[in-house]
């Protein structure tokens, strides 16, 4: 795999051009360091409690007057949902203070930006988005915000899925792409921070490294196990088509009541089809999602007699403290419930 080592050489909201929105120019690395410079400095004017921060607080402007803010303060991140900060915050540790527009169990899809969340963006010193046209909103929030952050899109150089010729966003879902969007946060990262605090990046490179490790120790032991399970036990259904790239990555035959985004309402005839599809073929479960109504799942499943084989994490993390906090939780959490599905004599 190369690395690309600089992260915004490309266009930078590349995916938008699959979908709706416009994409934004790409922001030269010289745009870095003077929105960085900027961002630093509003954040002395107004520190934002964030998932690091509430991990590991910083010291208040208020605390330390005489410190120079561009040396202690965490670099103030902004990503576009909750699974992509969990990644920021693993692989930046204490050098970001990270913030998800769309949090735990909601969904990108239907997200309608507030006030709020132009004003963090505003402040931030990095953006980091999915691309590859999942957050349709933000071209325009971050248009609207006046921010000068360098926008990362977190999903460049992976290898993209489609359905039909739609591009399907959801890349997350592969460990393999994962390990992508790692290099790419960590390339990022370092590209920011590493002129000011080269302290920061072997620390930075160092928990990407472990991370990428674990990404694929995971992905691997997942493999090993799927290896047992014979074709004709892994036809399995989500409600909406986000698991593509998982079902690439894992061999498994997934489909779905509802296409790649969950918005629009699923037709009584898309409904009938896949209650036909699932009495006529022998489909081992059906799966709810944390972002989604569970109901017309539970009740194309009671229609087709098969079962409901749990809930599946899609485009969102489970609230802090539960079982799908993580990105890692929730990859291992959503291979567990597969697993447990596709069992013999189940
Ligand atoms: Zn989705």
């Amino acid at each position: 795999m190369t690395h690309a080592r600089n992260a915004f050489g490309t266009p930078l909201l590349a995916g938008a051009a699959s979908g709706p929105a416009e994409p934004v120019p790409p922001r030269p690395l010289a745009g870095i360091a003077a929105s960085r410079r900027r961002a630093l400095a509003l954040f002395v004017a107004c520190a934002v409690p964030s998932l690091v921060a509430a991990q590991t607080p910083a010291q208040t402007p208020a605390q330390t007057p005489a410190l120079a803010p561009a040396q202690t303060a965490p670099l103030k991140v902004v990503a576009s949902f909750s699974l992509l900060a969990d990644m920021v915050a693993v692989v930046g540790g204490d050098a970001v203070a990270v913030h998800a527009l769309v949090g735990p169990d909601a969904d990108a899809h239907a997200f309608t930006p507030a006030p709020a969340d132009a004003s963090r963006l505003a402040q931030a010193g990095l953006i980091v988005v999915n691309g590859l046209g999942f957050e349709g909103w933000i071209d325009r929030l971050v248009r609207a915000s006046g921010s000068k952050a360098p926008v990362l899109v977190a999903s460049q150089g992976i290898a993209v899925r489609r359905i039909g010729k739609v591009v399907d966003p959801h890349a997350w879902q592969s460990l393999v792409a994962a390990q992508r969007y790692t290099e790419n946060i960590r390339a990022a990262l370092v590209a920011i921070l590493g002129p000011t605090r080269p302290a920061q990046v072997g620390a930075i490179n160092a928990r990407a490294a472990a991370y990428t490790q674990a990404l694929a120790a995971l992905d691997a032991s997942v493999r090993s196990r799927l290896a047992a399970v014979p074709p004709d036990e892994r036809k399995l259904v989500t409600s909406h088509d986000a698991f593509g790239y998982m079902a690439d990555a894992w061999d498994l035959d997934m489909r779905a009541a509802q296409g790649w985004s969950t918005a629009g309402e699923v037709s009584a005839a898309d409904v009938a089809r896949l209650i036909r599809q699932l009495k006529a073929q022998r489909v081992r479960a059906l799966f709810v999602e944390n972002i989604s109504d569970p109901r017309l799942m539970e009740r194309i499943a009671r229609e087709a007699g098969a079962t409901v084989g749990g809930t599946l994490y899609s485009d969102a993390l489970s609230p802090p403290g539960t079982r799908a906090d993580t990105y890692l939780k929730l990859m291992a959490h959503n291979a567990e419930t597969l697993l447990a599905a596709m069992q013999p004599g189940r």
